[in-house]
């Protein structure tokens, strides 16, 4: 492989003990898909503990937006670090304003926006739900099938992209009800317009038979669906959606925890179809690594709960809001723009690896959050999900790291950073990884 420097069988080692170690104290529960043991990291480029090279396209699972140890944002935090570590939202501080002033001025509602400030994309989508039902004084919300909000007990209940995430926790928050997300490879209704069909549906059906609207506190949704598939709704959906919920005096919440800071070419994904919604979570990118969460919301709603109604210890730490005032520097002066045309590039080359291999049944994206999903076969568009899992399997053991979602999407994610050659060596890499992952499933039957 060309620059690949894979030096060992993987896991190495040093990886196999470590992991060995891990086993016996940590818990099972995370979702591990192959032996990558980091010891350190640059830019696009890891290394594990036995000196293996990789190329990361998952980024820590998209929150290296601006590469591995961006000394630009590990300075801020350095700095921050030496004049305090913590102090409570209890109290005040330049970095955590400036923050917030910084969002007032990016957020893609057309008015005054406020921040509340947490930790986690999980904890950011917890704040969005208890703002809404607080404003609002209704009930119930409305989910997407496919969608992926985090795991706490609320946002759990909106959480809809594998059943392993559900099964064993019930009961979760109640009154959420889902409905289809448009997904224009494979749609659930009838007809050409997904879109509109799902918007049809929960108007003229929903409505009518179960759902009171007049109870619905939001609308939860995520502008491009992550851990879903790296699904893009058809045209029209959002601002359908935004009609509907004015109709009804629904607020529009968009979780942009995956899809938001740049990664698709624009700082908001929703920017792409110039919707507003009425509160937007984020995570992930907004730090590069820093655990930071927020919640913004239109001044005229956040201002809705009192003091006290809500809070946390570490909202608003002064090392994540240094690295994320860095980070968004860094996004808005250089990496929006890059991951848009770098994007292009890639989509590029994946779309002629596709030529080469029939399994690839659409590469679909925007900016550096591209999807490939991989079939049977074109005509049925059935879900190759062995041969998804194989392929991410194989592009470890060949030196690069890759993630899937949906049923069988391989998802290309990495730091918004990346030049078109670092592009041209993961396709590379792919094109092999595709090859044997191919040869292996013809061997033993299973594709
Ligand atoms: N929302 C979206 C869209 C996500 O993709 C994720 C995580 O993948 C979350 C929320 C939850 O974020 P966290 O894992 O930081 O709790």
């Amino acid at each position: 492989m060309k620059n690949a420097r894979i030096i060992t069988p993987l896991p190495g080692p040093l990886a196999r003990e470590l992991i060995a170690r891990d086993a016996a104290v940590v818990s099972p529960a995370y979702s591990r898909d192959y032996p990558f043991v980091m010891a350190h990291g640059r830019g696009a480029e890891v290394w594990d503990v036995d000196g293996n090279r990789f190329l990361d396209f998952a980024a820590g699972i998209a929150v290296c937006s601006t590469g591995h140890s961006h000394p630009a944002v590990v300075q801020a935090v350095k700095d921050a670090a030496d004049r305090f570590l913590h102090i409570s939202s209890d109290f005040w501080h330049e970095g955590q304003v400036r923050l917030a002033e910084r969002m007032a001025q990016l957020a893609p509602m057309k008015e005054p926006v406020m921040s509340f400030f947490a930790q986690s994309g999980t904890e950011s989508v917890e704040a969005a739900l208890k703002l809404a039902r607080h404003a609002t004084g209704r009930p119930r919300f409305i989910a997407f099938l496919g969608g992926f909000h985090g795991r706490t007990m609320g946002s759990l209940a909106f959480t809809a992209s594998k059943y392993t995430q559900q099964k064993g926790f019930f009961p979760t928050m109640p009154g959420v009800t889902h409905v289809p997300y448009p997904n224009p490879y494979r749609p659930l209704f009838a007809g050409d317009e997904s879109g509109e069909a799902t918007l049809h549906y929960v108007e003229r059906t929903l409505f009518a038979s179960n759902l009171p609207p007049g109870e619905i506190a939001a609308v939860l949704v995520e502008p491009i669906q992550g851990e879903g598939g790296y699904i893009v709704p058809p045209d029209g959906f959002l601002a359908g959606l935004r009609a509907l919920c004015d109709r009804h005096g629904i607020l529009l919440i968009f979780d942009e925890v995956q899809c938001g800071v740049g990664r698709t070419g624009r700082m908001f994904a929703s920017e792409h179809w110039g919707v507003a919604p009425d509160i937007v979570t984020l995570a992930k990118g907004l730090g590069s690594g820093l655990p930071i969460g927020l919640m913004l919301a239109k001044r005229s709603i956040m201002e809705r709960w009192p003091r006290g109604a809500h809070g946390n210890t570490f909202g608003g730490n002064p090392l994540c809001c240094a690295a994320a005032l860095a980070t968004l520097d860094l996004v808005e002066a250089q990496y929006r723009e890059n991951a848009a045309r770098v994007g292009r590039h890639f989509m590029q080359r994946l779309r002629d690896l596709a030529a080469r291999h029939a399994v690839i049944g659409e590469v679909r994206g925007k900016g550096l959050m591209i999807g490939m999903e991989l079939v049977t076969d074109r005509g049925s568009r059935t879900p190759a999900t062995a041969l998804c899992e194989a392929v991410v399997t194989r592009a470890f053991h060949n030196g690069l790291l890759l993630l899937a979602c949906g049923t069988s999407t391989v998802r290309f994610m990495p730091p918004l950073m990346i030049g078109e050659a670092d592009v041209d060596e993961a396709i590379a890499i792919l094109d092999a990884s595709l090859d044997e992952a191919g040869a292996c499933a013809t061997a033993d039957g299973s594709r």
